[in-house]
């Protein structure tokens, strides 16, 4: 092995003993990189053992700030304690209300813990003000007249209601074929009044979450009152609203455990609160009536597959930002689009755009949209097509002389 000296001397000048020092200085060097390694890792572990061995601390709720400093809290295992309040500890956020940890005696603060809700909560779809708008919602301009008033309004003035002596409807039923914009209605009215919106999915609360449903619904009705004004949207809520329901096996009973703390939910609370509950479901004929009664879900919204001036509207957002070649007649892939729901042509656009891209083209082409509604409208099971029997493409195409 040769070592080079560094101080100008060439390889192969020194002696073998020189050599034999060198190698073993090198050999020193690196062993006491190795030894460095080692002590990082054995303060690593000491670091995970002393954690381990560490007994639990006690969560507490602070309540008061005492006079002599001290704080009155309650600890989650039931008394209410009189405890000192570590130096460290940032006493801004001592607030009455906060989560506080307690040492293992209790007899002292140690520690604020950060407000923590539900992990189940954490779940769902919690979003401050979503950056929906109406503007953003092609062809459903009835329905968006219908959720102002019924929803934004109430929320926005609701002492026009109290004048007028008239309650607002409490819940609004959204029904029709999935991917015709009820979550981005939802999303949009959120938006308009400056909204949390928390959206749960009811089949999830039904299969995911078995035996927790109802304590899950409590929760968010909760976390909605807390984050008010709010808008919470319960997603295929036949899932757990269905008349078919035989209250026979532990799973069924559990489902309408759920359903009964929704109701229950609904019913505790005002009209004119500052909370919101859309639903939406596919199968509006299997729901039970108990959730349509007045007081509950008592404003029905239809969302309907989009006609033809509709899916004009859902291509013309959906192609708001896309270079488009000046072959591309947007009235005319509406035309080919008859049944496409506005997700369809959300996908539509987007396969459009990528196809032009993977030719390495800078516009999108008619050519590109034609094969991309091919595509997509190829063997789709269209289940819902139903929905736009009184909708007919022909009587629309005639009322805008297309
Ligand atoms: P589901 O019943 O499956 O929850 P949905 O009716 O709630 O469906 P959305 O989630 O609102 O459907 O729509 C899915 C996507 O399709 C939206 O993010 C949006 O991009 C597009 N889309 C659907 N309908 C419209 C519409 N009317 N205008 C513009 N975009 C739409």
């Amino acid at each position: 092995m040769s070592i080079n000296g560094g101080e100008g001397k060439a390889e192969g000048i020194y002696s073998g003993s020189e050599l034999k020092i060198r190698e073993q200085e090198s050999e020193i060097v690196f062993l006491r990189e190795i030894l460095e390694k080692y002590k990082e890792e054995l303060e690593y572990y000491k670091a995970q053992v002393e954690k381990l061995m560490a007994p639990p601390l006690i969560e507490a709720t602070l309540l008061e700030i005492l006079p002599d400093g001290r704080a009155l809290v309650k600890s989650s295992s039931g008394p209410m304690l009189v405890v000192q309040i570590l130096e460290t500890i940032d006493r801004n956020l001592l607030k009455p209300g906060a989560s506080v940890a307690l040492n293992q005696r209790g007899s002292a603060i140690v520690e604020v813990l950060p407000r923590f809700e539900d992990p189940y909560v954490k779940a769902f779809e919690v979003i401050e003000r979503p950056n929906i708008s109406y503007s953003d919602i092609g062809g459903l301009d009835e329905q968006i007249i219908e959720l102002r008033e019924t929803v934004e309004l109430p929320l926005k003035n609701p002492h026009i209601f109290r004048i007028m002596g008239i309650e607002p409807p409490k819940g609004v039923l959204l029904y029709g074929p999935p991917g015709c914009g009820k979550t981005l209605l939802a999303k949009a009215v959120a938006h308009e009044v400056n909204a949390t919106f928390i959206r749960i999915v009811a089949s999830e609360l039904a299969q995911k979450f078995i035996g927790e449903g109802a304590r899950i619904v409590k929760e968010i009705f909760s976390l909605a009152r807390r984050k008010a004004p709010s808008i919470i949207l319960i997603d295929e809520i036949d899932a757990i609203a269905s008349k078919r329901l035989d209250v026979g096996t532990s799973g069924e009973r559990e489902i309408h455990r759920t359903l009964t703390q929704l109701l229950a939910e609904i019913d505790g609370f005002d009209p004119l609160d500052n909370v919101k509950v859309l639903a939406t479901t596919n199968r509006i004929d299997v729901l039970d009536p108990a959730i349509l009664r007045p007081g509950r879900f008592d404003r029905i919204i239809e969302i309907p597959l989009p006609n033809l001036r509709g899916r004009y509207e859902i291509f013309k957002i959906h192609t708001r930002k896309m270079p488009l070649s000046n072959d591309v007649d947007l009235i005319e892939l509406s035309k080919l689009t008859e049944g496409a729901t506005g997700a369809d042509i959300k996908t539509i656009c987007i396969e459009a755009a990528l196809k032009a891209i993977r030719i390495g083209r800078e516009l999108v082409y008619k050519e590109d949209f034609v094969e991309a509604i091919k595509k997509v409208m190829r063997n789709r099971y269209r289940p819902y097509a139903f929905y736009n029997m009184n909708n007919r493409d022909s009587t629309e195409a005639n009322r805008y002389h297309l």
